[in-house]
């Protein structure tokens, strides 16, 4: 543990022995890191007026208790967990984070009453802790695809299997959009195995629980809530319109130009079993069987292998041969297995869920929990998400004398910064307004109207 030479490394970053100061930071993470990065780095503003939702009390229409019955759980080095904390200003919330310097920060819902105050509340007896506001959140992780990827398992992930993650980004992203109306979504990359999914105009924050697990089934193709490749059905004679556009716009070509190549589906005769099995018809299951045993000495190449077996198994299911009667869905089936979002529906399902916080930093990866833009989800390379040795070093580097106004924007998380600024906290906080306003004017109209009669 080289904890001791870890400190003086900080104190540099500090300025204090600017002369010896390196650029390069020892590649781990600890808490001295951390406590730059939260000292310099972490957009403590940015973040409490994502928060604040407009309630930040310039206008008269303000709700002045809101971001103050927010749920912040911190979770500290030694895995103290520190649920229930709560700030009503963003002084307050940066310097407690500055103090705790938390490992991992969760957020939870909006409580009836300030959740730091709950049992006063509770003794006082007239006043009930619920919770009574929260984005809709989905959370996905790329360990629950163990069964249909080949590069990784458990926690790890490449640039082989992370396309499993950009498919969820469109299918969700493009579905709550189009589907549920919802406007203000923000995505974030959970620092090492997934992605989570912040969906904040207000109606979706008021959704209770029933609507919020009516949202949930919405995306469920998976029987009994387990997200494993064998348990995809798509009923009805038709593809719902939801399921038929995510396929034919996403799916089919992630599955076909992709992952079939990327993740050699077809390569050995386990993995081509695995797709057989999917298959109701044991006939035409074992004449493909059969016919790629055969043919394994072949002078078909590795590439080629995937991409032909494929075409095989499709005109199999195709054909008439076999009065192959729901065959068809059976190749839709295969595609939805292989492809298809696995959400953790609890997670989505329930009000008090927390969720980490965007921007915290992973301790196992170092890796910042960056904002992921759905329309350029293609170009996000999880390998490439600044490390906090990292942007200590360009801190290093930068120097102080320079005239930017935040540290922030002399190191690689400038580009996460300003896409959550301009992308998604400006329009969210444009609607905010637009509606404690026309709130305002509501509730004004009706007490002169109260007055007149
Ligand atoms: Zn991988």
């Amino acid at each position: 543990m080289a904890r001791e030479d870890d400190k003086a490394e900080a104190m540099e970053i500090d300025g204090e022995h600017q002369q010896a100061a390196t650029t390069a930071v020892p590649d781990d993470f600890n808490a001295d890191y951390l406590r730059i990065y939260y000292g310099k780095l972490f957009p403590h503003g940015d973040f409490f007026k994502w928060l604040s939702y407009g309630n930040d009390g310039k206008h008269p229409g303000c709700d002045e208790s809101y971001v103050g019955r927010r749920e912040f759980s911190f979770t500290l080095e030694n895995d103290i967990y520190l649920r229930f904390q709560s700030f009503d200003s963003v002084a307050a919330m940066e310097s407690s984070i500055k103090e705790k310097c938390p490992f991992k920060i969760d957020i939870g819902p909006v409580y009836s009453v300030d959740p730091a105050k709950r049992h006063a509340y509770a003794q006082s007896g007239n006043n009930v802790f619920v919770p009574v506001e929260r984005e809709l959140i989905f959370d996905i992780d790329i360990s629950d695809y163990d069964d249909v990827r080949y590069c990784c398992s458990g926690a790890d992930v490449c640039i082989d299997c992370w396309p499993l993650m950009i498919i969820t980004i469109k299918i969700l992203d493009a579905s709550l959009r189009d589907d549920f109306g919802f406007n203000h979504i923000l995505w974030v990359y959970s620092g090492r195995r997934g992605v989570h999914c912040w969906v904040c105009d207000s109606r979706a924050r008021k959704l209770n629980n029933e609507q919020r697990a009516a949202i949930a089934d919405y995306f469920r193709v998976y029987k009994g809530g387990e997200n494993t490749m064998k348990k995809v059905s798509l009923p009805g004679a038709v593809l719902h319109p939801f399921l038929a556009r995510s396929y034919t716009d996403v799916l089919k070509h992630f599955f076909e130009d992709k992952l079939l190549l990327s993740q050699q589906l077809f390569a050995s005769e386990e993995r081509y079993q695995k797709i057989l099995d999917l298959i109701p018809d044991e006939n035409v299951a074992s004449e493909l069987h059969d016919k790629w045993q055969g043919n394994r000495r072949s002078s078909v190449s590795k590439e080629d292998v995937n991409a032909t077996r494929w075409e095989q198994l499709k005109s199999a299911l195709q054909s008439g041969k076999h009065k192959a009667q729901g065959l068809r869905r059976c190749i839709e089936e295969i595609v939805f297995s292989y492809t298809y979002p696995r959400l953790d529906m609890e997670v989505s399902k329930h009000m008090n869920h927390l969720l980490k916080a965007p921007f915290c930093i992973h301790p196992k990866t170092g890796r910042v929990c960056v904002p992921i833009d759905p329309d350029n989800c293609d170009d996000f390379d999880p390998t490439t998400v600044p490390t906090l040795s990292q942007l200590l070093g360009e801190l290093n580097a930068a120097g102080h004398h320079t005239d930017s106004e935040n540290d922030w924007e002399r190191t690689s998380l400038e580009k996460s910064v300003r896409f959550f600024r301009a992308s998604f906290l400006q329009p969210l906080l444009k609607a905010c307004k637009e509606e404690l306003e026309s709130a305002y004017n509501a509730k004004l109209q009706q007490s002169k109207n109260t007055l007149t009669w």
